[in-house]
C-alpha cells in the first residue's frame, strides 16, 4: 500500500506487524498509522477483494480441522495434534497480518485524533 501523500510504501509488513507505527493501540486497532516515509496519519478503510476470499478461506482450514482434530488424536497423538493447531494458528494469523498489510486501502486523515487521546488518557 503506497501513501497518499507521499506516494511511497506506507509502511512495511514486518512494521504493521509488529509496532504500531506511529499511534497509541487504540488507534491501532481502529486502524490508524502513520506514514513511515512521511509519517502522516493514515487510517484503513476497507480492505481488497483478496483479502476476503484469504478470510473465507481460513474460515475453512479452522472448520476442517474443528471438525477433523478428534480423529487427528487418535492417529498422531494429543501432543502432535496441539503441535499441528498451533502451527496452523500460527501460520495463519502471519498470512493474515500480511493480506491486511497487503490489501488494506487507505486514506489521509485530515484531522488529527492524537490530540483528542492525549487529552483523554
Ligand atoms: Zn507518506
Amino acid at each position: 500500500m503506497n501513501c497518499p501523500s507521499c506516494n511511497q510504501i506506507a509502511t512495511s509488513f514486518l512494521r504493521n506487524a509488529f509496532s504500531l507505527q506511529g499511534v497509541s493501540i487504540l488507534q491501532s486497532t481502529k486502524g490508524y498509522f502513520k506514514c513511515q516515509h512521511c509519517g502522516t496519519l493514515l487510517r484503513i478503510t476497507s480492505f481488497g477483494k483478496q483479502f476476503w476470499y484469504f478470510f473465507i478461506g481460513t474460515t475453512i482450514v479452522l472448520a476442517i480441522f474443528t471438525l477433523l482434530y478428534k480423529r487427528l488424536i487418535l492417529i498422531v497423538g494429543m501432543g502432535a495434534t496441539a503441535a499441528i493447531w498451533v502451527i496452523i494458528v500460527l501460520v495463519l494469523m502471519s498470512i493474515f497480518t500480511f493480506g491486511i498489510w497487503k490489501y488494506a486501502q487507505i486514506e489521509k486523515v485530515d484531522t488529527d485524533p492524537m490530540t483528542k487521546t492525549n487529552q483523554s488518557t
